[in-house]
């Protein structure tokens, strides 16, 4: 390998894979910056895990090629290249203890001495004083944990990771995340991670690639993905989001001003990704935590250049941070809002008369004719 060749950015081009007349990734273009942290995420099916197990050469791509720096690695079989793969099943060997899992990778290739590197890995993932226990006398966020220290002991440039966290519980899964994302800022390379939990990639990854039927829908960093979606599919996806249908009335100073029934609403044409002129239909998107309440009574108070939708309370509940409003709007029905301390007077109980309002900069426009 020359000097180039040793540098971990993954860039694929125009790679893709079909299994006879069905398209399971159509071909795509991705740069995978080295050092970063990058999750394709998306719903069962949606062609993630064949793009990984193409990056790892464990599939052959049915166009395109993978460059990994300078070299293409398309032809070759997956030791020869400088990544390896973390999966769901640990893949453990049940009869080895924790140490002998670890130095796997180190005594195939031969290597005499191994208790420096060893002792290292096992500090890293911070198993040192389970070094003599078997796979089985620890638990799933353990064991996993013996699954990345030997993916890493032979320090590839890469390290893919495929569903890793999917047999653990919600709460180990949570710490194995934050944990994840340590051992990759310690070591520094390129961890690619798939999975299907938004929350799992928004927490972990420096970008994000939201795929869906075999595309990548959006590529970005996780706030950038759930501040300014581009399609109602990744709207919806990444949280929730409230999706009002409105028409272009007018457009200044790269401000436009929307008509959705009796609602006053404005939104900058910067954060619209569909098309801007007057009488084109947009679709205004509003995440539930963005928007405040006010009873109809107090609606002289609400300071002037908000957006603004009038609506009735249809249902409320308690979820402890904050309290989730269900408001059927007469532009929307079923819009959702969540307030946090919300006073509990009962004035913005169901049936209660309300005005939804917000901050316009919040606001992001989607292309209704897009779906
Ligand atoms: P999951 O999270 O369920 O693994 P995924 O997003 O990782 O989903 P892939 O495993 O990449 O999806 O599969 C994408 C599509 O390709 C699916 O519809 C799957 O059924 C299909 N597919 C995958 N492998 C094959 C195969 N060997 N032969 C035929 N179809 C396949």
């Amino acid at each position: 390998m020359t000097d180039d060749t040793t540098r971990g950015d993954v860039r694929l081009s125009g790679i893709g894979k079909t299994y006879g007349s069905f398209t399971a990734v159509h071909p795509l273009d991705l740069t995978i910056p080295e050092g970063s942290f990058f999750a394709l995420l998306g719903a069962s099916g949606c062609g993630k895990t064949t793009t990984l197990r193409m990056i790892a050469g464990l599939e052959d791509p049915t166009t395109g090629t993978v460059h990994l720096g300078e070299q293409d690695v398309t032809g070759l079989p997956p030791y020869k290249r400088p990544v390896n793969t973390v999966f769901q099943s640990y893949a453990l060997f049940p009869h080895l203890d924790i140490y002998e899992n670890v130095a796997f990778g180190l005594r195939r290739r031969g290597v005499k001495s191994v208790k420096k590197q060893v002792g290292e890995m096992l500090d890293l993932v911070q198993l040192g004083d389970k070094a003599k226990h078997k796979p089985h006398q620890l638990s799933g966020g353990q064991q996993q944990r013996v699954a990345v220290a030997r993916a890493l002991i032979n320090h590839p440039r890469v390290l893919l990771l495929d569903e890793p966290l999917g047999a653990l519980d919600l709460k180990l899964r949570r710490q194995m995340q934050l944990e994840l994302k340590r051992i990759q800022t310690e070591v520094g390379i390129t961890f690619v991670h798939v999975t299907h939990d938004q929350e799992e990639a928004m927490t972990m990854a420096d970008q994000v690639a939201v795929m869906n039927a075999g595309r990548v829908e959006q590529l970005g960093a996780p706030a950038d993905l759930y501040e300014n979606p581009q399609t109602t599919f990744v709207a919806n996806f990444l949280g929730s989001s409230n999706l009002i249908e409105a028409e272009i009335a007018a457009s200044s100073g790269g401000t436009l001003a929307l008509k959705a029934g009796d609602g006053k609403l404005s939104l900058p044409a910067a954060r619209c990704s569909a098309p801007t002129g007057t009488g084109d239909k947009v679709l205004v998107g509003i995440r539930p935590e963005k928007i405040s309440l006010a009873h109809a009574d107090d609606a002289r108070e609400i300071t002037e250049g908000r957006n603004r939708l009038t609506g009735r309370v249809a249902a409320t509940s308690f979820i402890g941070v904050s309290t989730q409003y269900v408001i059927d709007s007469p532009v929307c029905e079923g819009l959702e809002v969540y307030v946090q301390n919300v006073e509990r007077d009962g004035r913005l109980a169901p049936g209660a008369e309300v005005v939804l309002h917000w901050n316009p900069d919040h606001t992001f426009g989607l292309d209704a004719a897009q779906d």
